[in-house]
């Protein structure tokens, strides 16, 4: 038997860090999921305005064809997204946890 092995689960790395826009690929903004803001990306296709709101992310309005950013849920977690198909634009939250795991240890 292997005993003592203990899996260590960070349960409260589950709150994402960083919300990281991109527009066709290219970063547009990165932003702290704790920092209340509404700004309004503008792309070559059209706007989108993203919410960050109590760590939620979220599409509040645009302009594209199909709404389905907006319609998207909220996102707050490390891995999920919201896409904007026409756009070109994604969101992204990620782990504010990488740039500190790279210099501490
Ligand atoms: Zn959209």
């Amino acid at each position: 038997m292997i005993s003592g092995i203990f899996i260590l689960i960070n349960g409260t790395r589950e709150q994402g860090g960083r919300a990281v826009i991109t527009v066709e690929g290219q970063v547009y903004k990165t932003l702290p999921v704790q920092m209340d803001t509404t700004f309004t990306v503008e792309t070559d296709k059209g706007y989108n305005v993203v919410v960050i709101k109590d760590g939620q992310v979220f599409v509040s309005h645009a302009d594209c064809a199909n709404q389905i950013c907006v319609n998207s849920r909220s996102i707050s977690k490390n891995g999920e997204v919201i896409a904007c198909l026409p756009h070109g634009l994604v969101i992204t939250i990620t782990s504010s946890d990488e740039e500190v795991d790279a210099v501490a240890y």
